[in-house]
């Protein structure tokens, strides 16, 4: 078996919503401060739920971020210092710009790692994470408890009948279901095909 992974490398933590997905990605950047890895830590600008410039997770855990809008932005703020490692925030929010930019920074040498849903509200991959989780090195999938049934859930159910794909929320427009939960409870039983998930501009 192998012994090490070189330095650059993608790791990723999906899951659905309320499965300590940030909380994770906190937990790994402590372990690189500990370890004196600069990282620079980004989450998307307009995501602004829990605070402007932080990550905050539900457990009141939280670290100083950079926001960023595109690939651009955060091209130039790795730039600005020796960053040996950079860690992204509900990276689902992110377009194929910055998927091209995380493969091009691990090619580089750089640790990557990313936190993100793998589906959508009506449980369909979400955005370019199904192309991060094909070319991670390592795949941490978390799960959240169902509400209605409290057996393991891997869906984020979307409690008012809202189609935007970019609605962000906390408890008050989703909660956590299994399967079965999530299909009882769709608004819209004739869903959308996968290949209908395009990109909001
Ligand atoms: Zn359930």
């Amino acid at each position: 078996m192998y012994k090490k992974f070189s330095d650059g490398m993608i790791e990723v933590i999906t899951g659905p919503m309320f499965s300590g997905k940030s909380e994770e990605l906190l937990k790994r950047i402590r372990i690189l401060e500990y370890a004196n890895i600069k990282t620079l830590v980004i989450k998307p600008a307009f995501d602004n739920r829990f605070s402007d410039d932080e990550i905050i997770s539900r457990s009141g855990a939280k670290i100083s971020t950079h926001n960023a809008n595109n690939a651009e932005e955060i091209k130039e703020l790795f730039s600005k210092k020796n960053y040996k490692a950079i860690a992204i925030d509900e990276v689902h929010f992110f377009n194929k710009e910055v998927l091209n930019l995380i493969c091009e920074l691990a090619d580089d040498g750089v640790r990557v790692i990313v936190s993100g849903l793998d589906t959508d509200y009506l449980r369909r991959p979400f955005g370019i994470v199904p192309s991060l989780l094909s070319m991670a090195e390592n795949v941490t999938k978390l799960h959240a408890v169902c509400v209605k049934c409290k057996n393991a859930a891997t869906t984020s159910f979307r409690k008012i009948n809202n189609k935007s794909i970019k609605l962000l929320g906390d408890t008050e427009e989703y909660e956590a279901r299994c399967r079965s939960c999530h299909i009882k409870g769709e608004f819209n039983k004739t869903r959308e095909k996968i290949e209908d998930n395009k990109e909001e501009k």
